[in-house]
């Protein structure tokens, strides 16, 4: 057994692996550290929202120093709109690059805000590029503020980051990422690439269990987003100006999930920061699509736009397979796995983070194998519709 595997509940405590984007399998000694209660005000649990703090801006690496993190109470979503609403300016106009559920759940929230903005919308997967986002904003001076999805969890695919940040830095725009799913597993340099701030949360790469997410922006952003939120318990600015007046949350922090949070820190040092992290992912990923591409199953995506946070699967086209048997076949096993969101042909997906390690994998693809035998489907190839719609992905 590796190490990841080693220190994990098998399944017999009865616990199913998570192969899922957050909530994930957490470590053992992840979920023995909410084992005790801390009072919000005492000095010792204020050192550790400090130390979480400290940790989360570590990761960016050189240029941290122009940033500060804010961590924010509720989901994931929850920091995604303290971010929006606090950042982009009540009068400004932003451009949302969609290709997938999270991006449109940020013009939503825009809707919600009443605030201004324009949508790119790839579809279900394609990528937005760098060239388009230039003429977007070459097109339309009025755009202030650009939002971008990193990982984009819904089909997986890995946003091009790196060309769309400076395609805004280029036309002097700011550039807002949410890379939820990406963080602590796939490198966000300041140094590297341009943005104002980002958004993530305790229960994806950083393997932490869920409670609250964290912004991490420029402190001139934060400087500047002073009286702009919409929302009084969501405004980053006044979250960040208590904290560091105080030393503590404004409203009840969730005391357990930051001790979990702690630990799952240790232990992504301990396996080498950002560029370890995502290593194992990678590998998880590599695994796992060679072996159900031996089973016969097909990506969505070809290799190059991959993450190794998720990875989303075509449906086999024999009449034998049913969503419903196969998932519950899987659970049987001990593997939670996803549906797809695809509008166009169905679709399951599976996630490579959590810990999780290779032979966890392999056993996944095991567990598919028997469990298509058990459907009677010999064959795991998908309906042509899907590899017609996969061929509009160009390289
Ligand atoms: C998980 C996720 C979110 C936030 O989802 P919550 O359910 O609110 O935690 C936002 N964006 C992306 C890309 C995500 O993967």
């Amino acid at each position: 057994m590796t190490d990841a595997a080693a220190k994990l509940p098998p399944p017999h405590l009865g616990e199913p692996w998570l192969l899922t984007p957050g909530p994930l399998t957490t470590s053992w000694a992840v979920k023995q550290a909410m084992l005790r209660d801390w009072g919000s005000w005492d000095g010792d649990f204020r050192a550790m929202t400090a130390r979480l703090r400290a940790r989360l801006l570590d990761m960016l690496g050189p240029g941290k120093k122009d940033f500060d993190c804010v961590p924010m109470q509720g989901s994931g979503t929850f920091s995604v709109e303290a971010m929006l609403g606090s950042f982009i300016p009540r009068d400004g106009k932003t451009l949302v690059l969609a290709n997938g559920a999270y991006g449109k759940r940020i013009a939503q929230t825009l809707d919600y805000l009443g605030r201004d903005h324009v949508v790119i919308d790839k579809g279900d997967y394609m990528p937005p590029r760098g060239d388009e986002v230039a003429r977007a904003l070459a097109d339309d001076p009025a755009i202030s503020d650009v939002v971008v999805v990193h990982c984009e969890t819904s089909s997986g695919i890995l946003n091009p980051i790196a060309e769309i940040a400076d395609a805004v830095h280029a036309a002097g725009r700011r550039l807002l990422i949410d890379s939820m799913s990406a963080f602590g597993a796939l490198p966000l340099a300041p140094g590297k690439l341009r943005f104002e701030a980002l958004v993530s949360s305790a229960n994806k790469c950083i393997e932490g269990v869920p409670g609250f997410g964290f912004v991490i922006a420029r402190r001139a952003a934060l400087e500047s987003a002073r009286g702009n939120s919409h929302s009084l318990s969501l405004d980053v600015h006044a979250q960040w100006d208590y904290m560091n007046r105080t030393g503590q949350w404004r409203f009840t922090p969730p005391t357990h999930v930051v001790a979990a949070f702690l630990e799952a820190l240790e232990a992504h040092a301990a396996e080498g920061g950002v560029a370890g992290r995502g290593a194992r992912y990678a590998r998880n990923r590599d695994v796992l699509v060679q072996g159900m591409r031996g089973l016969g199953f097909e990506t969505l995506l070809g290799d190059r736009w991959l993450s190794p946070i998720i990875v989303t699967f075509f449906s086999p086209a024999h009449p034998a397979f049913d969503f419903t048997r196969f998932y519950e076949g899987m659970k049987a096993r001990g593997f939670i796995i996803y549906p797809g969101k695809l509008t166009v042909v169905d679709s399951f997906r599976l996630g490579c983070i959590g810990q999780v390690d290779e032979e966890v994998m392999r056993a996944v693809v095991r567990a598919a194998g028997e469990t298509l035998a058990e459907m009677g489907v010999d064959d795991a190839a998908p309906p042509e519709a899907a590899l017609d719609e996969r061929a509009r992905l160009v390289a």
